[in-house]
């Protein structure tokens, strides 16, 4: 099966014409691709015949002192990872390609869903997120868009932004796939010393113990929260920027008898990992 790599929006459009009748499911990524993001192309299969993904660092989505210079690109194992996997398009624009000269148009989802958790410590990343995702979902046209629940907030303001923008793509999703000592797979686990890789998998420890806390009859307990941001930083984290426990949907506060997600974002060293977890109430 041809495999082809599309540089520019006229490439794209001649690259996906002949599969636009057939079908396509969608796979928008940053690259340094993992076995996470492959997990992704195969969930694709389920909603089109034929996936296609994109490579594109956002600098959007990237605040001022983020790590949009150093993120790890990696486009030609990308490349070769993608068409082993049986993809048809791979879409790796250059960022003028995204953003010509004169662009000014922003796609801004508002409240608690962009303000809160990562928008707090990330503010603009929303914007950025939601404005180039639109502008993909647009131009590759899917009738379907596979994102990672490891981004649960992400997920959360594009499925908004979707239904509100009416965006015919579904927009699908997959559970977080992670190492075998429970660390979520990301490309920023590139970033960890050997030392942090070590303490790195407490992260999802912690949210899992306390899922299953929060899941038992005992009374429900706030401080359970802070005790975790505690521990974290006493075995060797240097930052906890929120363990929060949310509402599945609107990351709002929990509401009786509606799942719940429970988030967390913490540093070690230079490194932000971000993690989450159901929570059954
Ligand atoms: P990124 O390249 O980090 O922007 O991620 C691209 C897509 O892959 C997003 O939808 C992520 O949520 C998803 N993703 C990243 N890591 C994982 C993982 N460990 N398991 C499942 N999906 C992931």
């Amino acid at each position: 099966m041809q495999f082809t790599i599309a540089r520019t929006l006229p490439e794209l459009r001649s690259a996906l014409d002949p599969l636009w009748p057939e079908g396509i499911a969608f796979i928008p990524t940053m690259g340094a691709l993992h076995a996470g993001h492959m997990s992704l192309v195969e969930a694709s299969r389920q909603y089109a015949p034929h996936a296609v993904a994109s490579v594109f660092v956002n600098p959007a989505q990237f605040g001022p002192n983020e790590d949009f210079a150093r993120y790890p690109r990696a486009l030609e194992s990308d490349a070769a990872m993608l068409e082993a996997a049986g993809v048809r398009v791979l879409y790796a624009p250059e960022v003028e390609d995204i953003y010509p000269p004169g662009f000014a148009t922003m796609v801004g989802v508002q409240g608690a869903l962009v303000d809160e958790l990562e928008g707090a410590h990330r503010p603009g990343h929303f914007a950025g997120v939601a404005t180039v995702v639109a502008k993909l979902l647009m131009r590759v046209m899917p009738r379907a868009a596979v994102f990672g629940e490891k981004d649960w907030q992400q997920l959360c303001v594009i499925r908004r932004m979707a239904l509100d923008l009416d965006l015919p793509a579904h927009i699908a999703s997959v559970p977080t796939l992670r190492e075998a000592d429970g660390l979520a797979m990301s490309s920023r686990n590139r970033y960890l010393s050997e030392a942090e890789r070590a303490i790195a998998p407490l992260l999802y420890q912690m949210l899992k113990e306390i899922a299953a806390w929060l899941a038992s009859p005992a009374p429900r307990n706030e401080d359970i929260l802070s005790g975790a941001a505690q521990h974290l930083l006493a075995s060797g984290f240097t930052q906890v920027d929120y363990i929060a426990l949310r509402d599945a949907e609107t990351l709002g506060s929990p509401q009786p008898s509606r799942p719940m997600r429970l988030l967390a974002a913490a540093w070690l060293g230079h490194t932000r990992l971000i993690d989450n977890v159901a929570v059954s109430g």
